[in-house]
């Protein structure tokens, strides 16, 4: 990728941010200290889409950099790719949350929320154009693929996802973390499976088609 391609996704991807940062489509725009637009590089041949950010994400402003992304960092590890080789965002930009009477807690998505932030999303992956998408965990997979995805019995498999871009969704680390014994090693095992997939398509991918705005110098002009 050029160097001027690059910092354009990444003006891009700031803007975006900022326009982000600046909704109050649902009431959770309001509730949360930061939005979590989402981080990684802007070439990426993998973007990872989570649910939406939690309590640690919400003070810091990043995705996944609670005990789920400590696990997510591993899972990426164990295929070769450091964080920063991929973009990690979520389907929602706010942390979605109830007040229990004493503190904020975390809440899945509404759907309204999903819709609303969904123009976002798209952007980003219209912006990085990755080789492939990795969905974590259901309400992430459903958004792309409708209501009837199962994730017990369709995680690992491919499907085509927005503009073509080959996706498929594993379960959520924040999921596996909540298991224990022989649950958690099966789990593992599939996991673990779900990722050598993701790694083989990446390896086989081949580069997405530059924007059309972007002229190839060729090596044969004068
Ligand atoms: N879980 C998610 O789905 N996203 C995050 O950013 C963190 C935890």
């Amino acid at each position: 990728m050029s160097v001027a391609e690059r910092a354009r996704r990444e003006q891009l991807l700031a803007n975006a941010a900022a326009t982000v940062d600046r909704c109050r489509r649902c009431e959770i725009g309001s509730t949360r200290r930061h939005s979590v637009y989402g981080e990684g590089d802007p070439c990426a041949g993998v973007i990872v889409i989570g649910e939406g950010p939690g309590e640690t994400e919400d003070e810091l402003g990043r995705p996944f950099v609670g005990r789920a992304g400590v696990l997510l960092d591993k899972m990426l590890l164990a295929i070769g790719l450091q964080r920063e080789d991929v973009f990690i965002c979520n389907t929602v930009k706010c942390r979605p949350t109830f007040d229990d009477g004493v503190r904020l807690r975390n809440r899945a998505p509404l759907p309204d929320e999903m819709e609303n932030c969904r123009p976002y999303l798209d952007e980003q992956i219209e912006i990085i154009r990755p080789r492939v998408i990795l969905c974590l965990g259901a309400p992430s997979a459903k958004s792309f693929l409708g209501p009837k995805f199962s994730i017990t019995r369709q995680r690992g498999q491919w499907f085509e996802g927005p503009s073509g871009i080959p996706l498929m969704a594993t379960f959520h680390p924040a999921y596996i973390l909540r298991m224990t014994g022989g649950e958690l090693n099966a789990t593992k095992r599939l996991v673990w499976a779900d990722l050598q997939a993701l790694r083989a398509k990446l390896d086989a991918a081949p580069p997405p088609a530059p924007p059309a705005d972007v002229v190839q110098p060729s090596l044969f002009e004068n």
